[in-house]
């Protein structure tokens, strides 16, 4: 997926990347003290861990007030340089929803590249119901030339088991088969994305490896082919369900 990027990207992305001066974006998970995460509570005991974006994701922040007749959904006071400024926060339709659902059958964790004391009391507010397990800012990102690039094996958690979904494929250059991509969201009060993307994501958190089937529909623009998903889906929740092996071991008996 890194041929997909523009070229000034890439450069700028390959340029700074020197394996040695940059241990992380490693294929497996780093462990503690090195990991950002700590041990997984236990009501997450056990899932997969899901990272999810936090700007053009779940949310649209400017520090103008949305056009009339649009109303902010939150407005956060944000101190910058000694000053507070009001920043004017959208949230993408079915955030609430989504997280509710997803947190059933998934570790969430939100991982942004903006900075903890914009995100942080964001993240409170949204986490209406109190199911995110963690966050990670700013900090937790690796700058290469100016670009901030998300580092999943930083979380410590089984890269078969971590997923991250982020509107920018910069941020998961790394890491694009634990990557679902997301259109980016303004403020489009229909927007249905994260609707779409429940089903699809409740599969996966079934199935053995996500990298094996994260590439089979992701297309090469940054898409999901939803049909080709589904269909590929039902097949892996199907061949890893404990049910088909008894089944074919009673047919080999026979
Ligand atoms: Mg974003």
């Amino acid at each position: 997926m890194l041929s997909d990027l523009p070229p000034d990207v890439k450069a700028a992305l390959l340029q700074g990347v020197n394996q040695s001066a940059y241990p992380k974006f490693g294929k497996e998970p780093l462990s503690p003290p090195h990991a950002a995460l700590g041990p997984q509570k236990p009501q997450s005991k056990g899932k997969k861990t899901l990272a999810l974006d936090l700007d053009e994701t779940l949310v649209h922040s400017s520090f103008k007030p949305p056009p009339l007749p649009q109303k902010a959904d939150i407005v956060l006071p944000v101190e910058i340089e000694g000053q507070i400024c009001k920043v004017y926060v959208l949230v993408r339709p079915g955030t609430e929803f989504f997280l509710q659902r997803l947190s059933k059958c998934y570790e969430l964790i939100i991982y942004t590249a903006s900075l903890s004391k914009y995100a942080d009391p964001l993240v409170d507010i949204l986490d209406v119901r109190g199911v995110i397990d963690a966050r990670l800012f700013r900090e937790h990102c690796t700058s290469i030339q100016g670009v901030y690039v998300k580092d999943m094996s930083l979380l410590g958690r089984p890269m078969n088991d971590s997923l991250i979904i982020d509107n920018s494929p910069t941020s998961y250059t790394f890491h694009p088969e634990n990557a679902i991509p997301i259109l980016s969201w303004y403020d489009d009060p229909k927007d249905r994305c994260l609707f779409e993307l429940i089903p699809l994501l409740e599969s996966l958190s079934e199935v053995d490896d996500v990298r094996k089937y994260i590439p089979m529909f992701v297309t090469h623009d940054n898409r999901v082919d939803f049909q080709r998903a589904s269909h590929v889906l039902a097949n892996a929740v199907i061949n890893t369900s404990p049910l088909v092996g008894q089944g074919s071991e009673t047919a080999k008996e026979k």
